[in-house]
């Protein structure tokens, strides 16, 4: 029989949830939403996503998919060309032939995501007008919606909240009782928490997004919700609109992260400690033992997040409780203080938090304290290296399957990778 293990989190001194905060609203160096459709275009597998921009929004989306060469890639984009600009063609026309021919061409997709850009948005082009007009031609075959991926509205992972927002008065209505878990997760982590919701007797449980569109979760006043990612704020009003409760939880990173998460599930859908121990317990230990080693590594050195992924609050949680890291300054774009409620209470007394950006005078708050690692986007990583300060490109963190016990080691060996790297060099 597997001991009971302690599900309660060790209190950190007294945590941050009245912390004070830096607001910073000046330059920022951040993707825009459009990066989103490189995982959701994965996950959403008879999803389409057609970027209505410029040269621009498509040089983005083929250099963040990085080496993916698809014979039918799932996404596209629809350039405004000058024609567009002037005023000389109607955008409305070109956008109904672009659609036209794609979907006929194109018989699998099932779901159709206009999404709108920087371009779209100077232009005034009312894609959710377009959603509707086209919808009328393609209904029942093909579902087209609309959202926002431009880098005036949105920064990098808010282009998963926009997608999955515009999604959610799609989702059929339902007065059962269920759990949704919200947020796209790889598959094989998918996977691995129905198996676990499974032993823990916690269900009917539903994904989302789902990986067919035409598998949408039900919702209703009966569905409790629990959130995989942190950057789901408007997804989360959506649903809870629908009449869905939000299960307060830190996010299911590390052993710690996770345990907590699936407890919180546990708890509000009633489920049994005897079985939740000899799920957990087990799970929890291998975890713990293998960040282990990881943890060799990292303790007491310090962490400096720049706010680029939103998930900076959760991470700085697991690299300083459960590797022994310190944290210099932990930056995010938003701060959403119900969603990291449970975050921000664990997080050590006296840390350092920002939100927002102004990057020259966040750049020297850094170099005042000469963090050994800091986690950034891709636009900063590149000058600070050449200063001499180990950096983690935050974008991997998105990409990377890191939720769950079985990756949470992976998850540190993201951390460790570039100090190992550098010692390399200096070697
Ligand atoms: S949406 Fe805006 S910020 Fe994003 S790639 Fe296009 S032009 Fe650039």
């Amino acid at each position: 029989m597997n001991a009971v293990i302690d599900i309660r989190p060790e209190a950190a001194t007294s945590g941050c949830a009245d912390a004070p905060v830096l607001r910073e609203r000046g330059q920022r160096e951040v993707f825009c939403g459009l990066t989103g459709i490189v995982w959701l275009h994965r996950k959403i597998q008879d999803a389409f996503f057609l970027v209505v921009g410029s040269r621009t929004c498509a040089h983005l989306l083929q250099s963040a998919a990085g080496v993916m060469i698809f014979a039918e890639p799932r996404f596209a984009t629809a350039i405004i060309d000058d024609r567009d600009l002037s005023g000389i063609a109607d955008a409305n026309d070109e956008l109904d032939r672009v659609v036209t021919r794609l979907l006929e061409r194109r018989p699998e997709i099932k779901l159709l995501f206009l999404v709108g850009s920087c371009p779209s948005e100077v232009i005034k082009l009312d894609l959710s007008r377009a959603a509707q007009r086209l919808s009328g031609r393609f209904t029942p075959n093909v579902r087209i919606l609309n959202y926002s991926g431009s880098g005036i509205e949105t920064t990098f992972t808010q282009g998963e909240d926009a997608c999955l927002a515009s999604l959610v008065p799609e989702l059929p209505a339902s007065r059962d009782a269920g759990l949704m878990v919200v947020g796209a997760l790889a598959d094989i982590v998918e996977d691995q928490f129905r198996r676990l919701f499974d032993e823990l007797g916690i269900g009917p449980v539903h994904f989302f997004p789902p990986r067919s569109s035409r598998e949408l979760p039900p919702v209703g006043p009966g569905t409790k919700f629990l959130l995989a990612q942190p950057f789901l704020a408007d997804t989360a009003k959506a649903l809870q609109e629908r009449g869905a409760t939000h299960i307060p939880a830190p996010f299911p990173l590390g052993a710690e992260g996770t345990t907590l998460w699936l407890q919180a599930a546990k708890q509000a859908l009633g489920g049994d400690a005897t079985r939740f121990a000899s799920a957990v317990g087990p799970r929890r230990e291998r975890a713990a033992r293998a960040l282990a080693r990881h943890r060799t590594m990292l303790e007491g050195r310090s962490v400096f997040l720049f706010p680029d992924s939103q998930l900076e609050v959760p991470l700085a949680r697991f690299l300083s409780r459960e590797l022994g890291m310190k944290l210099a300054e932990v930056g995010t774009p938003y701060l959403h203080r119900a969603h990291l409620a449970a975050e921000l209470d664990l997080l050590p007394s006296g840390t350092a938090l920002s939100e927002g950006q102004d990057v020259e005078k966040q750049l020297d708050r850094c170099r005042d304290l000469h963090p050994d690692l800091v986690v950034c986007g891709l636009g900063l990583a590149n000058p600070l290296e050449a200063e001499g300060i180990t950096t983690k490109w935050s974008i991997e963190l998105v990409f990377t399957p890191i939720q769950g016990f079985e990756q949470a080691a992976d998850l540190a060996e993201l951390f460790t990778r570039p100090l190992v790297r550098r010692t390399k060099l200096a070697a």
